[in-house]
């Protein structure tokens, strides 16, 4: 088979597996009317498959921010922040993002993606260890295979499974570095940070949490599952990105270790990209200002997560383990949960559809997010919806 014909194998299979399915995949926006409603095949839908936390998507200070950016600096910066690509905003923003995190340093990538991957790649390499949950997100993966480094996996949010692989890692535990999400993005459950910070001291390793789910959502200001355990000094190391809580794209380390500075000089994903364009930087800003005095929305998000959490259960569904901003709803196969999400795109409701590979241990996910914008109204049209449609999951 040449290289072209393994590509129509790949589409072949997948078309057998789901004959009517992947018009799920990538479906088109065609007008986007607000931070909760958008039109898509000629309709008006209710989304609830972003991950506009915060609602903050059409901001006046973010918007107003962004075009004036547009107009003083033009759209894009045409280089590296190595080269003509380093402007004050991006000095000003790392700067913001430090001090919001009481940390030393920041270092702003160009997308939440290319933040795992300099991060990672530029702390371990050849002969170094990491472990990785089971459930980790494709940027951390992809790192940690760019890095070089040997990669365990550890099981799902299993403390004791960690602790295994760090026993038997012995004197390799000082060039460990253990990575795990504030919240993670498909199941939606946060990771048991206490138990890990516990095995991280008492092993020598080095620890990394990816915020880019639970930044803004989690924590008295924001910071996500560091601030709400109390535990920001003893992680090493934060990544997160402005496209989910912030309605931006880009992405931020930010550490205690003087030592994050050196990343600038070896993180290829860093050094050989475009810089964030001004407008994106600009209105970035804006919103982390918002997100760190943003108490009600938070207030209002956990009200309606757990709104949508409790109803769905009530009405039989299978959940992801903890209520929070994304509620996992957990099908038999995935013909049954494209059914769902079939029948819920037809009542006016886009959530979405997850399936083998992207979805953890083989499952097949409807993975519905919540908004501070969303209305009571809303959820609670959302949650009589499910429940009408709870039949389907029983054919
Ligand atoms: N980390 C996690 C846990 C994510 O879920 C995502 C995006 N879904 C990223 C990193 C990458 O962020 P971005 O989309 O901003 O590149």
């Amino acid at each position: 088979m040449n290289l072209l014909e393994k590509l129509d194998a790949a589409a072949a299979l997948r078309k057998a597996q789901l004959p009517e399915g992947l018009g799920a995949f990538g479906i088109p926006i065609e007008e986007t009317l607000s931070a909760t409603e958008a039109r898509i095949g000629g309709r008006t839908v209710l989304m609830l498959g972003t991950n506009n936390y915060l609602g903050l998507s059409f901001a006046d200070e973010c918007r107003q921010a962004a075009h004036l950016a547009i107009d003083q600096e033009g759209t894009g910066t045409t280089g590296s922040r190595m080269a003509n690509g380093n402007y004050l905003g991006h000095r000003a923003l790392e700067s913001e993002f430090a001090a919001f995190y009481n940390c030393r340093s920041c270092i702003v990538f160009t997308t939440g993606f290319q933040a795992n991957l300099g991060t990672i790649s530029g702390l371990v390499g050849q002969g170094d260890v990491v472990l990785i949950d089971g459930d980790a997100h494709a940027s951390i993966y992809d790192g940690c295979v760019l890095s070089g480094a040997d990669i365990i996996r550890f099981r799902h949010n299993d403390a004791a499974d960690l602790e295994k692989r760090l026993r038997r890692l012995g004197g390799r535990c000082q060039n460990t570095l253990i990575i795990v999400e504030g919240i993670y993005s498909m199941l939606g459950d946060q990771a048991p940070l206490a138990d890990i910070v516990q095995l991280k001291n008492t092993y020598g390793a080095t620890l990394l949490i990816d915020e880019a789910h639970s930044l803004g959502v989690l924590g008295e200001t924001g910071q996500g599952l560091v601030e709400m355990t109390g535990l920001l000094k003893e992680v090493d190391f934060i990544t997160g990105t402005f496209s989910k809580s912030l309605c931006g794209i880009g992405g931020y380390c930010v550490s205690n270790h003087a030592q994050l500075e050196q990343l600038r000089y070896v993180s290829h994903s860093y050094i050989f990209t475009a810089s964030p364009s001004p407008a994106t930087i600009a209105s970035t800003r804006a919103a982390l200002n918002l997100l760190k005095n943003g108490c009600f929305l938070r207030e209002r998000l956990w009200k309606n997560a757990h709104r949508l959490y409790s109803s769905l259960g009530k009405s039989g569904y299978k959940l992801g383990p903890q209520p929070g901003p994304i509620v996992a709803v957990i099908l038999n196969s995935p013909q049954q949960a494209l059914m769902l999400w079939n029948a819920l795109m037809e009542q006016g409701i886009y959530v979405n559809l997850v399936l083998p590979p992207a979805a953890p241990a083989g499952s097949s996910l409807i993975r519905c997010s919540i908004s501070a914008a969303h209305t009571p109204e809303q959820i609670d049209r959302v949650c009589s919806v499910f429940a009408d449609l709870y039949p389907l999951t029983l054919q």
